[in-house]
């Protein structure tokens, strides 16, 4: 038994963590098997991350974040969780080696997952010239003709990334109004090798073996068009991770776990959420640092409302996952 165990390791759960872990809460973190560290780790250049005024690279900054939060007693598992029983005074938290850990308490902070086009061909040729991550993948395109779709920060930020690599790269997006910030549009716009193709949607996704290209239809007079590529990125946002408690916590409009004000408690006592799956909004690594720390005050709050002799019992007890 734990007091609380974190689940997510993204900007949200490791503050939770370096705050949780100063209040002796010794916390288990549970990062993931494969995307340890969150959606940072697919980005290049962090600029507006404050107290980095040169920029940091994501993985760095995760790894900071990481060692911040085990240099006060954090856990961290690299596993997956699989199921979350969260009703009851005990909570139970199912890792993907089939072990089962409960706490007290819980902070959710699963992040959010890349959103897919919905288009023939997407599957079938990802990782064959379909990609989401030009950090990943970026590499395998030099001097060949790529495409990003989509219209935010992601879009403007795969596209002059990748113009590092590719030789031409353009920037596909189903209006004229694009979602990114002043200062990446004005980035991608002076870049040489970016060309905006403005008003269109990805149709279908074509190629055998490998990525040849896109059907694309205008969204202002349906006209079809077809674009000759080696790869697309695909950066048209991302939903919040929520599967694992789907009929168990409360969920808003917009799919994210809803929580009660400006405060991070779900409708489960000892249940709280921070970050990106709580946030339809703002979505930027500083506020969903901001909600791990709330979360974590929550989460120490109700544990110090808990009789004593329940919490003495899980401190006594916090065993780590082998
Ligand atoms: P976003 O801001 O939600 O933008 C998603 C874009 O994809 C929009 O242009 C949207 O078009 C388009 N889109 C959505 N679904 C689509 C579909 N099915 N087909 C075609 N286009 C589709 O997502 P994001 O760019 O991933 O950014 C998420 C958050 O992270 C934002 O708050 C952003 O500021 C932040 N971020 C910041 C930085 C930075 O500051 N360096 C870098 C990356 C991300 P519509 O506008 O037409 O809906």
């Amino acid at each position: 038994m734990r007091q609380l165990i974190i689940i997510g390791s993204g900007p949200a759960g490791y503050t939770a963590a370096i705050y949780a872990a100063r209040a002796n809460l010794s916390p288990l973190l549970i990062a993931s098997s494969v995307e340890a560290g969150g959606e940072l780790m697919n980005t290049t250049d962090v600029e507006n991350y404050p107290g980095f005024p040169e920029g940091i690279q994501g993985p760095a900054l995760m790894a900071l974040f990481q060692a911040q939060a085990e240099r006060f007693g954090t856990t961290v598992v690299l596993d997956d969780v699989t199921k979350v029983e969260l009703d009851g005074d005990v909570k139970k938290v199912t890792l993907g080696s089939g072990e089962t850990i409960e706490s007290l308490a819980v902070i959710y902070a699963t992040g959010s997952a890349y959103r897919k086009l919905g288009v023939e061909g997407e599957d079938r040729l990802s990782g064959h010239g379909v990609s989401w991550c030009a950090t990943c993948d970026g590499f395998f395109f030099r001097e060949k003709v790529i495409a990003v779709v989509g219209g935010g920060d992601s879009a403007m930020e795969e596209a002059n990334f990748l113009t590092k690599f590719a030789s031409k790269v353009y920037l596909i997006h189903r209006s004229e109004n694009l979602r990114a910030s002043e200062i990446m549009q004005e980035r991608a716009r002076q870049n040489p090798k970016i060309e905006f193709v403005l008003n269109k949607v990805v149709e279908r996704i074509d190629g055998d073996e490998l990525v040849t290209g896109v059907q694309l239809r205008d969204t202002v007079d349906g006209s079809e068009s077809h674009l000759e590529l080696s790869g697309l990125f695909i950066a048209v946002g991302s939903d919040p991770r929520v599967h694992l408690v789907h009929g168990q916590l409360d969920l808003t409009e917009e799919g994210t776990i809803k929580v009660d004000g400006r405060s991070s408690r779900t409708n489960l006592p000892g249940v709280f959420a921070a970050g990106d799956v709580l946030d339809p909004t703002y979505r930027q690594a500083v506020t969903a640092a901001g909600s791990g720390t709330v979360a974590a005050l929550d989460a120490e709050h109700y544990l110090a409302s808990l009789p004593r002799d329940i919490v003495a019992n899980a401190v006594e007890s916090e065993t780590v996952p082998a």
